[in-house]
């Protein structure tokens, strides 16, 4: 019998097996950024401890980062306070930091593809839920907290509970209109926000094989939002493809980089051979196995306060009375909350805000997407919309290709890379009641900057046409060339 990629990787990564019964696994990429890790590194220095592997060790700044001004110091004086802790712990500890200075700074799931830092058959963890992003390369990456966040900082070590695999196959062709974001949504509505508790999902399928590495990525990010512990792809020739050439892929990696054994030293061939190697056997078992059929999703939107809540754009919200129990309560709780009447169709639902952005779709393609919707239209005249890329370098390549004239023409407001209204740590926030179109992966209650907001998540070729139209819309109505 075959193994699975989570099979492999763990075999590969495991130091012991505790007596809680948790392995302990080598890490082979630390993500860091600003919030989760300042007490992290202070507990190192309380005990005279140093990172132990500072070269598998990356750090960033992105929640808490203004997209309008890097004027320091901050107006927020704990966001000043984080930035500060950050730059100094990294400059102690020995650690890269894509800082503000630096033109390699975004969003942590955005730039450690980006960079080629993420790698297959890698074990990553980053002091983020949203680290499950890395999964589409084929590794097993882990959200952490900041106990965690000092554990690995110390010992390049987690302790982990064991995993069972699902296997989720989206077969057939996704059809136009439709995207990764509405895939993801669509599973997590189907499987429910806690239908992965204990599980690892593997991606797989031909809609799935299709999809380019952004798409992927966001596939595999919102994996943490259906439960799951981590969500992976296996590694195929896109992956490759997109990483061959990347400043830290193995052909231009220094010889002591982060790479595993098998590709330090740059031996690209060797690496790629290895990676391939990692993949789940033909014959893997699974745990479970669950089957989606491509063409039967729908560009997607959500109604409640969980990303569970969602139907197809042309679909009613669903009444409290067709269901039961714990799932009637929160269906009731959700309307409750967001104002909504059941049985009515999501759209037409007014919008105040449009945010494009995030780990979940900040991309270059998700950017590409978006501007295709608003070229040559107008954001409704009592709509706020923002455009937050995820990255400097996603920012770069829109404005040499100018998306950002476009969305400025259309009446967005384009900002500076990072976190932005996905989680309002820094100054944009929803106000008061506001409902946001949002391509972000939360629509938790206060999620966006205040506590009454309100969070309609969608894909980013949806957030412009809303944007546009000034409600939520189908924007295979857009599409006036198919
Ligand atoms: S974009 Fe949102 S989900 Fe992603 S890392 Fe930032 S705050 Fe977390």
């Amino acid at each position: 019998m075959g193994k699975n990629l989570l099979q492999k990787v763990w075999e590969s990564h495991r130091v012991r097996t505790l007596s809680t019964g948790q392995a302990q696994l080598f890490i082979g990429l630390h993500l860091v950024h600003e919030v989760t890790s300042p007490q992290a590194f202070d507990a190192l220095r309380q005990r005279g401890w140093s990172v132990r592997y500072p070269q598998r060790t990356f750090a960033t700044a992105d929640h808490i980062v203004p997209t309008d001004s890097l004027a320091r110091p901050f107006a927020d004086s704990l966001a000043e306070e984080m930035m500060t802790a950050l730059e100094t712990n990294c400059r102690e500890f020995g650690v890269t930091c894509f800082d503000l200075k630096d033109s390699r700074q975004g969003i942590v799931h955005v730039i450690g593809p980006e960079l080629g830092l993420t790698q297959p058959g890698m074990t990553i963890a980053c002091g983020d839920s949203h680290t499950s992003t890395h999964g589409a390369f084929g590794a097993i990456a882990l959200g952490i907290g900041t106990s965690q966040v000092r554990d690995v900082l110390a010992t390049q070590c987690l302790a982990i509970d064991p995993l069972k695999v699902r296997r989720i196959r989206v077969t057939g062709r996704l059809r136009s209109g439709s995207f990764a974001k509405d895939v993801i949504l669509t599973i997590i509505r189907r499987l429910g926000v806690k239908g992965g508790v204990g599980y690892a999902y593997e991606y797989a399928g031909d809609a799935i094989d299709n999809m380019s590495m952004e798409e992927r990525m966001t596939i595999c990010n919102m994996s943490i939002e259906g439960g799951a512990r981590v969500g992976y792809i296996n590694p195929d020739e896109t992956t490759f493809e997109y990483l061959k050439g990347r400043t830290y892929a193995p052909s231009n990696a220094p010889p002591n980089g982060l790479s595993n054994g098998a590709s330090s030293g740059g031996d690209w061939e060797k690496a790629v051979s290895w990676w391939r190697s990692m993949a789940s056997d033909p014959d893997a078992s699974f745990d479970d196995d669950v089957e989606i059929v491509g063409g039967e999703i729908k560009p997607a939107v959500t109604w409640g306060i969980n990303p569970g809540q969602s139907v197809g754009v042309d679909e009613a919200i669903p009444s409290p009375g067709d269901f039961e129990g714990g799932e009637r309560t929160s269906i009731e709780e959700a309307l409750s909350f967001m104002d909504f009447q059941p049985g009515k169709k999501i759209s037409g639902t007014k919008i105040d805000v449009a945010f494009i952005g995030s780990c979940t779709n900040s991309r270059i393609s998700d950017l590409r997407a978006a501007a295709r919707v608003v070229e040559g239209r107008k954001v409704a005249s009592d709509v706020r919309a923002l455009v937050v890329p995820g990255s400097r370098d996603v920012a770069q390549v829109a404005l040499s290709e100018g998306l950002d004239k476009i969305f400025s023409d259309a009446g967005f407001d384009w900002r500076g890379a990072g976190c932005s209204m996905c989680l309002a740590m820094n100054p944009d926030k929803l106000n008061d009641r506001e409902i946001c179109a949002s391509s972000s992966n939360r629509n938790f209650k206060g999620r966006q900057g205040h506590p009454t907001g309100r969070t309609l998540l969608m894909s980013p070729a949806m957030v412009a046409a809303a944007a546009v139209a000034g409600e939520v819309v189908d924007v295979r109505e857009f599409y006036d060339d198919e």
